[in-house]
This record gives C-alpha cells, sequence and structure tokens, in this order.
C-alpha cells in the first residue's frame, strides 16, 4: 500500500514535492529527519528568548519556568539556537 505524504521519510520524499495541505507544517513530524538534538544547560540560561526568536522551525517551547526547550517532533537539529544563544548554553548531542 502507497504511504500518505505525511508518513514519508524525507529521503522518501520525491524531488519537487511540495506540500499543500492546510497547517501541513504540524502535521510533518520534521524531527524524522534530524541527526542531532539540541541540549539546553538550564544554569547558564537568562531566559532571553533569542534561541526562541532564531529557530526556523518556531519549535522552541518555554516552561512553566521561563526556560527554554525545543519540542523533538519538529526540531530538525539544525542548530541555529546553539549558534545563536550568546551564553552558550546550548549543546548539540549526536542522535542515536
Ligand atoms: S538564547 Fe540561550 S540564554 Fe537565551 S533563552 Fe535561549 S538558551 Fe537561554
Ligand atoms: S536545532 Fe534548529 S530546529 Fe531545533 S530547536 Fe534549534 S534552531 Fe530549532
Amino acid at each position: 500500500m502507497e504511504k500518505h505524504p505525511f508518513e514519508l521519510t524525507w529521503k522518501e520524499i520525491p524531488l519537487g514535492f511540495v506540500q499543500t495541505d492546510y497547517m501541513s507544517c504540524l502535521k510533518n513530524h520534521t524531527g524524522s529527519w534530524r541527526s542531532e538534538r539540541p541540549i539546553w544547560d538550564e544554569s547558564h540560561c537568562i531566559k532571553c528568548g533569542v534561541c526562541y526568536i532564531f529557530c526556523p522551525e518556531a519549535c522552541i517551547e518555554q516552561d512553566e519556568k521561563g526556560y527554554f526547550h525545543a519540542n523533538l517532533d519538529y526540531c530538525k537539529g539544525c542548530g541555529v539556537c546553539a549558534q545563536e544563544c550568546w551564553t552558550g548554553c546550548i549543546s548539540l548531542k549526536p542522535e542515536e
């Protein structure tokens, strides 16, 4: 049986494929692409929100204590958050 487009991994997506369903960003779990994941060290976080602003997937969320973390269903491991965090409290860890 043929897979639904939302079930395709990034290696199975045809060249030039365009997803047009409304709010498809919520259905596409881009986290399946990830080879590394961001890890937050809260002891150095000043809760400035810069990582949140720069995340291209808009997948960084703030918890009830004001700290930020990635929603790993949507985080693609690009490392922009780690690059932009000016206190150096985000590091990337390889996926196993
Ligand atoms: S950019 Fe760094 S210091 Fe600022 S909220 Fe994000 S993790 Fe914390
Ligand atoms: S690694 Fe990329 S996609 Fe994941 S939280 Fe950081 S900026 Fe967002």
